[in-house]
C-alpha cells in the first residue's frame, strides 16, 4: 500500500491497503472502534480530538482503564504505554487518587473562589521542586509554557526567545514553528510572521551555537527547552547541556526555562531539575502535576512570579500582568494532584516505573537482536522510542547509542512500516504511541513487560510475513 495519498477518495484509501494481513487483523478485533470512528469522523477533524491519537485507518475506542491496561470497546486488553500522554506515572485508577478525587467531587467542582486545597497543591509541588517558590496554576502546558514566556519577556525587557528543533512546548503561537516541520523558524499556518521570527531555533545540544546566538543578540529574554531532550529523550540531551545553559544564561542576564511539562516528577520525583542539579529560573509543569485530571502551573522564582501580583507590582511600580482563566487550579485537580505528588515525595513510584521501563529497554533489545533485525529501543527514566533505523546501518540493538545519531536520523520514521508496527502492536495487545515509544508507570509489572516483548516479538513476525522487513 502506498501512504495515505491525499488525493485518493475515502472508499480508495479504504481498499488500499486491502491486502494488508495486518490491517485485516486489526479490523476483525475492533469493529465497534471503527464504527465509532466512522461516526467520529461526521463530527470532529479526523475524527479525533488530539493529534497524536491519529492513526490509520482509525484508533481504538477505550472503554476503561485500571493499572498499566486498558480495555476498547470491544473488549480487547491492551498495556497501555500511551500513559495519558505521561499524566500517568501512578497508572489508571490508582485508588488513593480514585478516592481524592470523588471526594473533592462530592463537594463541588468550580467555586468562582480561592479553596484551600490550592495551597496544599502548591505546597506539595515546592516540596519536590525547591524552585518553586512562587506557583500559578493553568488548565494546560501549553498555557504554563506560554506564561513563563511572557513572564520572562515582561521581566528581562527582551523579545526574543531561544529554543531548541525537535521541543514541543504545547501549540501557542510562539511555540509551532520547527517542532516537526518550519525548521527554518517561518510560522506555521495562522501565525504571525514576527511572532515565530522572534524565536532563534537551534540544534538541540548545540551550546556553541547558544554561545554565539547570546554573542549576536543582546535582546534574547529566555531559553526554553525539554530538560532530558525533545519528546522525552527521543533525541537525549545530557545533563551537561542543561549545566553549560545555566551558567552561560547566568553570564548573559537570560532566563532559563524549563518545561518540565513531561519530566516533572518523572525523570525523578522532583523532576530533570533534580536530575541534573541544575535550577531553572522557571519551570511548566503539567501532566503528572495534576494526578490524571486537567490542570498545569508555571512555578520558579519568587522575584519574576510577583509579576502576577498585585500589591508586588504596584510596589515596584510595574504593570501587572493579567492572569484569568476559569479552571485555574479547579479543586478536583487539584485533589488528584496533592493526592498523586504526596504518593510520589513518599514511596519510590518513579523510580519503579524508570527501574521497569529500563529492563523493557534491555528484553526489548535482546529480542530484537535473537530476532535479527536492525533497530532499538532506547530512551531514559520512564520513557522508550524504537529506533526503526531509516538510514539501514548496522547497529546492534543491545548497545546502540542514541547520543551518537543525529536529531534527523532519530526523528524520521519510515511511515508505513512504523505504521504497521503500531497496528501489529495493537493486534498484540500493546498500545504505543505513533513514534513506537511510551511511558511505563510504577504500576506496570514484570509480567507486562514478558509480554511486551513477546507481543512485539509477535508483531514483528507479522511484518515479516508482509514484506515490510
Ligand atoms: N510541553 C511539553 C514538553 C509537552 O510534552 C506538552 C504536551 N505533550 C506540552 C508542553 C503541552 O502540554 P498540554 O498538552 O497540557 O497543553
Amino acid at each position: 500500500m502506498a501512504d495515505r495519498d491525499p488525493s485518493l477518495g475515502i472508499q480508495a484509501q479504504a481498499q488500499a491497503g486491502s491486502n494488508s494481513r495486518i490491517i485485516a487483523a486489526y479490523r476483525g478485533r475492533t469493529a465497534r472502534s471503527a464504527e465509532l470512528a466512522a461516526t467520529a469522523q461526521s463530527l470532529l477533524p479526523s475524527g479525533i480530538a488530539h493529534d497524536s491519537r491519529h492513526v490509520d485507518p482509525y484508533g481504538i475506542y477505550i472503554d476503561r482503564a485500571a493499572g498499566p491496561h486498558k480495555w476498547d470497546v470491544d473488549g480487547n486488553r491492551y498495556i497501555d504505554y500511551f500513559g495519558g500522554h505521561g499524566a500517568l506515572i501512578l497508572g489508571h485508577c490508582h485508588p488513593e487518587v480514585t478516592e481524592a478525587v470523588t471526594a473533592a467531587l462530592t463537594r463541588g467542582t468550580q467555586f468562582g473562589a480561592s479553596h484551600g486545597a490550592e495551597i496544599e497543591w502548591a505546597k506539595a509541588i515546592q516540596r519536590l521542586v525547591p524552585s518553586a517558590e512562587r506557583v500559578r496554576f493553568t488548565s494546560s502546558g501549553t498555557e504554563a509554557t506560554l506564561m513563563a514566556l511572557r513572564l520572562a519577556r515582561a521581566f528581562t525587557g527582551k523579545d526574543r526567545l531561544v529554543r531548541f528543533m525537535g521541543h514541543f512546548h504545547g501549540w501557542h503561537d510562539h511555540m509551532t514553528s520547527g517542532y516537526s516541520n518550519h525548521y527554518d523558524g517561518s510560522p506555521t499556518p495562522g501565525v504571525l510572521d514576527s511572532v515565530a521570527r522572534a524565536n532563534l531555533l537551534l540544534p538541540p545540544g548545540d551550546i556553541a551555537a547558544v554561545r554565539a546566538a547570546f554573542a549576536a543578540h543582546d535582546d534574547i529574554a529566555a531559553v526554553i527547552l525539554e530538560p532530558t531532550g525533545s519528546s522525552f529523550g527521543q533525541v537525549p540531551l545530557s545533563a551537561e547541556f542543561s549545566q553549560e545553559l545555566r551558567a552561560l544564561c547566568d553570564a548573559h542576564g537570560v532566563l532559563l526555562v524549563f518545561d518540565e511539562v513531561v519530566t516533572g516528577f518523572r525523570a525523578t520525583s522532583g523532576g530533570a531539575q533534580a536530575a541534573f542539579g541544575v535550577r531553572p529560573d522557571l519551570s511548566s509543569f503539567a501532566k503528572i502535576v495534576a494526578g490524571g485530571m486537567p490542570g498545569a502551573a508555571v512555578a520558579g522564582r519568587r522575584d519574576i512570579l510577583d509579576l502576577l501580583d498585585f500589591a508586588a507590582t504596584e510596589a515596584k511600580g510595574r504593570e501587572k500582568i493579567g492572569h484569568p482563566g476559569t479552571f485555574n487550579a479547579n479543586p478536583v485537580s487539584a485533589a488528584a494532584g496533592i493526592t498523586a505528588l504526596g504518593i510520589l515525595a513518599e514511596t519510590d513510584a518513579a523510580d519503579r516505573a524508570s527501574a521497569t521501563a529500563a529492563r523493557l529497554r534491555d528484553g526489548l533489545n535482546d529480542m530484537l537482536a535473537r530476532e535479527g533485525v536492525n533497530w532499538a529501543v532506547y530512551g531514559t527514566y520512564s520513557g522508550f522510542h524504537t529506533f526503526l533505523n531509516p538510514e539501514g546501518r548496522k547497529i546492534d540493538p543491545t548497545a546502540f547509542n542514541a547520543a551518537a545519531c543525529s536529531m534527523a536520523e532519530l526523528k524520521s520514521q519510515p511511515k508505513q512500516l512504523s505504521a504497521r508496527l503500531r497496528l501489529a502492536l495493537l493486534v498484540h495487545g500493546i498500545d504505543t504511541n505513533g513514534r513506537i515509544g511510551g511511558f511505563t508507570s510504577a504500576t506496570h509489572t514484570e509480567a507486562d513487560t514478558v509480554e511486551t516483548i513477546a507481543g512485539f516479538q509477535g508483531a514483528i513476525h507479522m511484518l515479516r510475513d508482509e514484506g515490510e522487513l
